[in-house]
C-alpha cells in the first residue's frame, strides 16, 4: 500500500472482483487451486494484467486513469474458467483474501466491482450477492459501488441492493467487455459528481432464455438489444442492461432480468423497464431455440457449406462443462467425416503420449471420462502428430478478453480420415484460434470445426467458417433447458411452465 497516496486529496477509488459462472450441474467442483491457476490478483498486478485488454477492468482503467483527481486502487481479482459449484473451502478463503485486501485498501471513496454474477458456492447458492453485500457493510452506505456483470449473470435481488448500479456486457459473443468498463465507470464519476443521483431498478422475468437464442448479432436477441439501446436515448436514462441468465446454475434467482439506472428519477427507470417487460410479454416464445440433434445431422451437415463450425451445445465449456464429451467426436467417426478438427480435455491420454515418437500408429481411448452424462471415451486410431506446450496468446477481441491462454500440455493426433484430435491436460474454453495456429494446426485447411460452446466461439470461428450449426447434445450445459434436474429455480417459469402470471392484470 502506498502510504504516501494515502494523505493526498485525490479520490480513491478501488477495483474488486471475483469472477466465477458456477456450473451446479457439474459433478467436479471448483476449488481455490483452479482459481490460483486462473487469475488471483492483487495490487499492481491486476493493472498488468487488464490494462491493455479487451476486459472490463481495461475499460474501467481507461476511464479512471484519466482523471486528475482520483487514485485507482486496484485490490483483488480472483477468475478462473467456468466449472462446477465453488468449494466451500474456496469460498472461505476467497471472502477472507477479500476482506483482509479490501480493509488493508480503506479508506475509498468509490469502488468499482467486477463480478460474473453466476457464482454459487456449496453453502451458498448467491455467491455474488454474499460477498457484495458484505463489501457494502464495509463501506457503508454512503460510498458508490458500480459493477460489471456478464449478461449469464443470474441477477439476485441481494446482487442489486448492494451496489449502486450495475452493467451488463451487451453483446454476446462479448466482444464489448472494455466498454462495458468505461461505461460504469462513467456511471461513477456521475455518483461521485451528483452525489445519490443512481437509480437502479431491476426486473427479474418468469422466463429463461434458451442459451442457443443468446446471440446477440441475430434475431430474437438482435430486436431485443436494439429496442434497450433506444430506451438507453430517453431522458434521465443513463444505462440498460438486458440479463439474458445462466440456464446451468440451481439458484433460486436462475433466469432472465433487466435493468434499468436512471439519473435520480426512479419513475423514469420504472417505465423504461416496463416497455421491455411488455416486449418480452409479447415475445418470450421466439426465445426457447430449435434444438437439432445428432439423429437429424448428418444431412444438414453434408449439405453445409465447409467450412462448417459445429457447435457441441451439450459440452460448452464456457459454460462450466467438462470438456471431454465425447458424441460429437463419435459422430464424426462413425461417419468417416474428414478433415475435422476437435479438442478435447483428458490428461490421462496427454500423460501416456509422453515420449512417443512422432508418426507413431497408436489406437487410444479418449474423453467421456468426467461422469457418465457426456458420452463413453471413444477409441481414436491414427498417427501420433506431436505435443505442444498448451500456451498461447490472443491480441484481437474475443470473447472473455483475455490475452493469455494455457491449455497445458496437448497432443495432437491425426486420424485415418484426416481428422485432427486435440487432447489437452487443462479444460480450455475455444474463445480463440490461436489455440490451433500456435500448435501449427491452420483452420482454414478443415471442412468441419467441432467448438465446445454455442455463441462464444462465433467471434474467433465464424471469419473461417461459412456455415455453423449448433447441436443439441446430451451433458451439463444441454441447450434443452426442460432435461435438467432443477429443484431451486423460481416458477412458474418459461420454458418449464406457462408464466401465467405475467399476464395477470394485462
Ligand atoms: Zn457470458
Amino acid at each position: 500500500m502506498n502510504t504516501v497516496s494515502k494523505t493526498t486529496k485525490k479520490l480513491r477509488i478501488g477495483i474488486l472482483g471475483i469472477y466465477h459462472e458456477s456450473n451446479t450441474f457439474l459433478v467436479t467442483p471448483t476449488t481455490y487451486a483452479d482459481f490460483e491457476q486462473g487469475h488471483l490478483l492483487l495490487g499492481g498486478n491486476i493493472l498488468s494484467e487488464y490494462r491493455n485488454a479487451f476486459h472490463e477492468i481495461g475499460g474501467i482503467l481507461e476511464v479512471l486513469e484519466q482523471q486528475d483527481n482520483l487514485e485507482v486502487v486496484p485490490i483483488l481479482y480472483a477468475e478462473t474458467t467456468p466449472s462446477g459449484t465453488i468449494t466451500s473451502k474456496a469460498a472461505t478463503l476467497l471472502l477472507q483474501l477479500l476482506m483482509e485486501q479490501l480493509n488493508a485498501a480503506l479508506p475509498l471513496d468509490g469502488l468499482m466491482v467486477v463480478p460474473h454474477g453466476a457464482a454459487v458456492s456449496e453453502d451458498i447458492p448467491d455467491f455474488d450477492g454474499f460477498w457484495l453485500t458484505q463489501v457494502r457493510k464495509v463501506l457503508g452506505s454512503d460510498i458508490p459501488i458500480v459493477g460489471t456483470i456478464d449478461p449469464h449473470c443470474n441477477l439476485s435481488q441481494e446482487m442489486v441492493d448492494a451496489v449502486n448500479a450495475f452493467v451488463a456486457y451487451k453483446t454476446n459473443p462479448h466482444l464489448d467487455q472494455r466498454e462495458v468498463g468505461k461505461e460504469a465507470a462513467g456511471l461513477l464519476l456521475h455518483a461521485l459528481q451528483k452525489k445519490g443521483s443512481l437509480n437502479m431498478k431491476a426486473m427479474h422475468l418468469p422466463m429463461a432464455i434458451s442459451i442457443e437464442m443468446q446471440h446477440t448479432g441475430s434475431n430474437p436477441c438482435k430486436a431485443l438489444y436494439d429496442l434497450s439501446r433506444g430506451i438507453a436515448e430517453r431522458p434521465f436514462i443513463l444505462s440498460v442492461s438486458i440479463v439474458l441468465g445462466f440456464p446451468y446454475a440451481d439458484v433460486a434467482e436462475m433466469g432472465s432480468s433487466l435493468i434499468v439506472v436512471a439519473d435520480g428519477k426512479g419513475e423514469y427507470a420504472s417505465e423504461a423497464l416496463e416497455v421491455l417487460n411488455q416486449y418480452m410479454k409479447a415475445n418470450f416464445r421466439e426465445f426457447s431455440g430449435y434444438k437439432i440433434g445428432l439423429a437429424d445431422l448428418l444431412p444438414k451437415l453434408n449439405a453445409a457449406e465447409k467450412p462448417l463450425l459445429l457447435l457441441d451445445m451439450g459440452d460448452n465449456v464456457g459454460g462450466g462443462s467438462p470438456g471431454d464429451s465425447t458424441f460429437l467426436l463419435k459422430f464424426l467417426l462413425d461417419n468417416k467425416v474428414k478433415r475435422a478438427f476437435v479438442c478435447l480435455y483428458d490428461p490421462e491420454v496427454v500423460s501416456s503420449l509422453a515420449g512417443v515418437s512422432q508418426g507413431t500408429s497408436l489406437a487410444v481411448n479418449i474423453g467421456g471420462k468426467t461422469d457418465r452424462n457426456h458420452g463413453d471415451p471413444v477409441l481414436v486410431e491414427g498417427v501420433f502428430l506431436r505435443i505442444v506446450s498448451g500456451e498461447f496468446s490472443e491480441t484481437e477481441p474475443r470473447h472473455g478478453g483475455q490475452m493469455r491462454y494455457n491449455m497445458g500440455t496437448t497432443a495432437i493426433l491425426d486420424t485415418h480420415e484426416g481428422t485432427v484430435v486435440m487432447v489437452t491436460s487443462r479444460r480450455i474454453v475455444p474463445f480463440s484460434l490461436q489455440q490451433l495456429i500456435q500448435s501449427d494446426l491452420l483452420p482454414t485447411t478443415f471442412e468441419v470445426l467441432v467448438a465446445k460452446g454455442v455463441n462464444a466461439p462465433l467471434a474467433a470461428y465464424m471469419p473461417v467458417c461459412k456455415s455453423m450449426i449448433r447441436v443439441n447434445t446430451a451433458g451439463v450445459t444441454c441447450a434443452d433447458m426442460k432435461s435438467l434436474p432443477y429443484v431451486r429455480r423460481r416458477r412458474p417459469m418459461f420454458p418449464f411452465e406457462s408464466p401465467t402470471f405475467w399476464f395477470e392484470g394485462s
